[in-house]
């Protein structure tokens, strides 16, 4: 079956009414779901349809009960579960772990996603149908496919194939390998037989591992020793870190108490025709019509653009580098077009096109000579800096250019951040393009921080790069008649940040009158290397100490980054007082809490005295 339906099924009926007694595979998703190419599962759902299977969605369970998981039936060939576009419980709570009250991939907001969604799906489906295979994908099965930090438990889980009833995992994007799994069952192949494919990873009984441990797999150390051990859970995070390449890596395999996983080496990167295959796929771009009220994620990108795949950015404290590498995959202009051409058919369109980009919007079509053969290196991070590293935005200006020319598209925007080493590295006039025509009032760009240990810990560059970058917008805004800003995104509470280090970033924001609402303070979210940091309190790559702010000392970080918050003014003046840096509250533009409030500013002095 090829003709792909405007929905792909929620319900039997729906099924039924394509004619479809047995679904080949069905989804699991903590998400509503919503048909367009930002939901994980609706991308899945549509190659697989495309590929020639049958595939119905159970979108957002009651887990309590069996009745929503037998809805569909048993699949034919596999179960494909995810806990959604999220890690659910990055999802369910906040930074200070509060259970957050709504859940913008639900319909209304209403929160219904269990926490651990993955693991709670798969064991309610193995209970049902306990001889159907199943296989794991998304961000929280991805994530934690090695034994792993787990923030909200402050503790080291198991691998999640360790925990859940699973036979497969899927990890970073996954279409491929959901493909190459279902035709392989379709041909009559067993589960247990899927272990050669890559971006896929699985369980190996204990005894066989010791008897007949195959060649070239590289043996982490295992969950018992990284649950005990910190230095090493930082030498084993190294090492996986370093195989998530898919020209180089190798097999990697973790023993723990009951089994061992495995993990192959990493998807094939995906060439620019099949990154268009799959965008190309008649996705509405609508959330399923069974749904009565909106889903708050689809209005940020319902009319959004990916035009590339993939970051070698590398920022520490993101894990897209274990996700979807730091290959560059882009799609070709044609296929954007395209893709843009049939939003203008929708009647919700208003001619604005959101976004048009990728985890970094200025990193589309960006190569590196040795990617091919070689991928990314091993032991150094890429950047402008590097003279293999193709760094013009040529390309990407060429599309924007062509998107904005289509007759019925007004704005063309980037919404997704971009890179400022990268685009002061390109001189031709990119600056003054997205100036001119892409950015509405405001620019978002990250620093995340401005002093050099703290950088450096985050693997973001240098103050010096973005206050050249903050120069060059700002001699761009002179010919412009109405003003735009740069929207810098900071964060509080990183390891190798201490309370000094944000006292001088308050001084920076003041200094530089920058607007600051966009607060983010450091989560350690599963698989990331400040998470590792977090964690050990050591640099994975040198397993150097790395100071990591904790408790009081975090909730400090994170009010001087709001400083001017007068709700945050007692926290402000503790952290001053604790950086020795009292002069920093006054009555005045150069102060950055005034002294006003006199039992609090006492409190200061007398605790500044009391330490001299
Ligand atoms: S040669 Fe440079 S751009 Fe290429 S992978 Fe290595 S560090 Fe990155």
């Amino acid at each position: 079956m090829t003709h792909q339906p405007r929905f792909l099924p929620l319900s039997g009926n729906e099924g039924d009414k394509l004619g479809i007694r047995q679904f080949d595979i069905i989804l699991v998703t903590g998400d509503a779901y919503v048909d367009h190419p930002s939901f994980g599962t609706a991308l899945i759902g549509r190659a697989l349809w495309d590929a020639g299977f049958t595939v119905g969605i159970i979108a957002r369970p009651d887990w309590t009960t069996s009745a929503d998981f037998t809805e569909l039936g048993k699949p034919r060939l596999f179960f494909g579960i995810s806990s959604g576009n999220v890690d659910s419980m990055v999802n369910n709570f906040t930074p200070n772990l509060k259970r957050r009250s709504d859940d913008v991939y639900s319909p209304g907001g209403i929160p219904k996603r269990p926490d651990r969604a993955t693991i709670v799906y798969t064991n309610r489906v193995h209970e049902l149908f306990p001889d159907t295979p199943i296989v794991l994908g998304g961000i929280e099965a991805s994530l934690r496919r090695f034994a792993h930090y787990d923030y909200w438990q402050d503790r080291v889980r198991q691998a999640i194939l360790a925990d859940a009833p699973a036979d497969l995992l899927v990890f970073g994007m996954g279409e491929k390998q959901v493909v190459e799994i279902s035709r392989r069952l379709a041909y009559g192949e067993t589960v247990a037989s899927l272990r050669d494919i890559r971006g896929t990873a699985f369980r190996m009984d204990i005894v066989e591992w010791r008897s007949k441990r195959p060649e070239g797999i590289i043996e982490l150390p295992g969950f018992t020793e990284v649950a005990q051990d910190k230095t090493s859970y930082a030498r084993a995070f190294a090492m996986h870190y370093r195989e998530q390449d898919p020209i180089r890596g190798r097999t990697l395999a973790q023993p723990h108490p009951k089994t061992v996983v495995v993990q192959n080496p990493p998807a094939l990167p995906l060439s620019t025709e099949e990154l268009d295959h799959i965008y190309d796929l008649p996705f509405s771009r609508c959330a399923h019509p069974s749904y009565t009220q909106r889903i708050p994620a689809l209005e940020p990108v319902q009319f959004s653009v990916t035009s590339h795949r993939g970051c070698f950015g590398a920022c520490s404290f993101c894990a897209l580098t274990h996700h979807q590498g730091r290959i560059i995959q882009s799609r070709s202009s044609a296929s954007i077009i395209r893709e843009v051409t049939r939003m203008m058919r929708m009647p919700e369109f208003k001619g604005i096109v959101q976004d048009v980009g990728g985890p970094t919007a200025n990193m589309y079509c960006l190569s590196c000579d040795l990617w091919e053969k070689y991928g990314a290196c091993r032991d150094k991070h890429c950047s402008p800096s590097c003279k293999n590293l193709d760094t013009s935005h040529r390309y990407q200006g060429e599309l924007l250019k062509k998107l904005r020319e289509i007759p019925g598209v007004k704005k063309v925007f980037i919404g997704s951040g971009i890179r400022y080493d990268l685009a002061l590295a390109d001189d031709s006039g990119y600056m003054e393009m997205i100036c001119d025509h892409h950015v509405s009032g405001h620019l978002k760009v990250a620093p995340e921080h401005v002093i050099k240990n703290v950088t450096e810990a985050m693997n973001k560059p240098d103050r010096e790069v973005f206050d050249q970058f903050c120069e060059r917008f700002e001699t761009l805004q002179k010919r412009k008649k109405k003003r735009q800003y740069i929207l810098p995104y900071f964060m509080s509470g990183h390891p190798g940040c201490s309370i000094n280090d944000m006292v001088e970033l308050a001084v920076y924001i003041r200094d530089h009158q920058l607007y600051t609402e966009q607060v983010q303070d450091f989560t350690p979210t599963p698989m990331s290397v400040s998470t590792c940091m977090y964690y050990t309190g050591l640099n994975p790559f040198t397993l150097e100490p790395v100071h990591v702010p904790k408790g009081k000392e975090k909730k400090i970080q994170r009010a001087l980054m709001q400083y001017r918050d007068p709700d945050n003014r007692r926290l402000v003046i503790e952290g001053l007082n604790a950086a020795g840096r009292i002069d920093l509250i006054g009555n005045g533009r150069q102060f950055l809490v005034p002294a006003t409030d006199h039992g609090i500013y006492k409190y200061a002095i007398k605790r500044s005295r009391n330490k001299k």
